[in-house]
């Protein structure tokens, strides 16, 4: 599923509206970013590389056809290519859960307000701008990082990641295990 934006203007929203075939579409799933052009970091891989191959990286050149099923299906960028939607949201997500187990037990409140502060500016610095939007719109909507311990700050960040979770149409993840997953290693010791 493709990004998909709360608070995008009318324009990036027709953008990323799969059903839309109107003469400004571009491959199903591919997101253009503020600049016009698609973006990268929005865009899975699959639609990428159909964009790619239908010569529609330049919006005002865009095909109506529908994306060879040989494009569409799950593909491998080579590992030395710039990430795509779910390799950075990956890596960012291993970025902030190590982040959250390596938190203080008990923060204090200096540590709170640099990682509040860090968290509001990731909101808005993050590549994917429609992840970004929804992310602050989350945050805004009564999920305020919660900072004051190492529990407190894994726990929300283990909810703010099943937000997205849900929104993709993926299982949510347990909580109770995030430490397990991100700090300590499963307790079967497959982790060392
Ligand atoms: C802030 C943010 C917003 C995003 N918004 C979007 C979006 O709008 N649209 C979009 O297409 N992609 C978005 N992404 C990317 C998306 O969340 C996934 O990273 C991407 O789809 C790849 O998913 P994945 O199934 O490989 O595993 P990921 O979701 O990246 O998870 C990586 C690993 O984390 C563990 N995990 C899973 N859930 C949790 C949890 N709740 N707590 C702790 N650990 C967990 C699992 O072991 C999993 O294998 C966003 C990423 C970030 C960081």
């Amino acid at each position: 599923m493709p990004p998909q934006p709360l608070d995008a203007t009318p324009e990036q929203k027709a953008q990323v509206d799969e059903g839309d075939r109107s003469p400004k579409q571009l491959p199903k799933g591919v997101v253009l970013g503020p600049d016009g052009k698609p973006c990268r970091s929005c865009t899975s891989v699959s639609s990428w590389f159909a964009m790619a191959k239908q010569g529609t990286a330049n919006p005002t050149n865009i095909s109506t056809t529908t994306p060879p099923a040989q494009v569409t299906a799950s593909l491998d960028m080579p590992a030395d290519c710039p990430p795509d939607v779910e390799q950075l949201g990956r890596s960012a997500w291993t970025l902030l859960h190590t982040m959250a187990a390596s938190y203080p037990e008990k923060a204090s409140s200096e540590q709170q307000k640099e990682t509040t502060t860090f968290m509001q500016l990731f909101g808005k610095m993050y590549p994917c701008w429609v992840c970004a939007d929804d992310f602050r719109a989350w945050m805004k909507d009564g999920n305020e990082p919660r900072v004051s311990s190492r529990a407190d700050f894994g726990q929300w960040m283990c909810e703010a990641h099943n937000a997205v979770n849900v929104k993709l149409g993926k299982k949510s993840f347990d909580c109770k295990k995030w430490e397990e997953r991100w700090r300590t290693g499963w307790k079967d010791g497959r982790c060392g």
